[in-house]
């Protein structure tokens, strides 16, 4: 029997992770172990100071105080038992995780942790807006889901999906986009008199560049970005290495680096 391991980083009682394993309960035996609080932005953060609760809230269904990133690491070395799951989906987010905000993203981050420990992964977020439903995103994760099921994915990839809020168009494959600015940190002053800050205040805004998640979101579509996760710039890796800069030369003690 197949077994898909779903989390997320809006919490175990969310709406979307519920529409997810909906979806996908007919291809595989459904795991779902999910923070018990929201924790949306926490990237890939791991928890190291404390230990661990979770709280077994139905067959193959855990909360657990932590992280997506530890649901994921409790769930795979611990919780499924036996070999790793087949497949690592993570989501539905209720937002978008596009261009840059896939490195914020305890969504991606989640799928990342699947990744590194072995597993095909997914990300999945269906943007709010006009039309707005979970049900868009479960029908293309299901879809998806099937696919890696049978073809795989290449190691060390995810694939990040990120579905309109209306009745998609179609599917595009698109790179990472370009956000320009958002409005920046919002200070205020507390009932108390005290200056306080908000982080992440306005509606973030996008360079329209073809090919690029947001731009094809924009339009209507379906926008499925593959993510690698050596994030080593290889063009700029070659160029160093051609051009050979002073400081290779001149490392302390060091004999000049290949
Ligand atoms: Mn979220």
């Amino acid at each position: 029997m197949r077994r898909i391991l779903l989390t997320n980083d809006d919490g175990y009682s969310s709406e979307g992770i519920q529409a997810l394993a909906d979806s996908l309960e007919s291809l595989a035996e459904i795991w779902v172990v999910a923070p018990r609080t929201e924790q949306s932005a926490v990237s890939h953060s791991l928890t190291l100071d404390r230990p661990l609760r979770m709280e077994r809230l139905g067959e193959r269904r855990y909360a657990v105080d932590g992280t997506p990133t530890d649901c994921v690491a409790l769930g795979i070395a611990s919780l499924l038992g036996g070999p790793p799951p087949d497949l690592v989906v993570s989501g539905i987010n209720s937002g978008a995780n596009m261009g840059v905000d896939v490195h914020y993203s305890g969504t991606v981050a989640a799928a990342f942790e699947g990744v590194i420990l072995g597993c095909p992964a997914l990300a999945v977020s269906q943007i709010r807006g006009e039309g707005f439903s979970f049900q868009t995103a479960a029908a293309v994760s299901r879809r998806l889901a099937e696919w890696i099921l049978e073809s795989g994915l290449p190691a060390d990839t995810l694939l990040n999906v990120n579905v309109p809020p209306s009745t998609p168009r179609g599917v595009k494959l698109t790179r990472l986009g370009v956000r320009r600015y958002t409005e920046g940190i919002i200070e205020q002053v507390d009932p108390r008199g005290k200056q306080v800050f908000w982080i992440g205040g306005g509606e973030p805004v996008w360079d329209e560049i073809p090919g690029t998640d947001f731009h094809e979101v924009a339009a209507g579509y379906v926008s499925v970005t593959p993510l690698h996760l050596d994030m080593t710039d290889v063009r700029f890796l070659e160029e160093l290495r051609a051009a050979q800069p002073a400081w290779i030369a001149t490392e302390p003690g060091g004999e000049p680096g290949r």
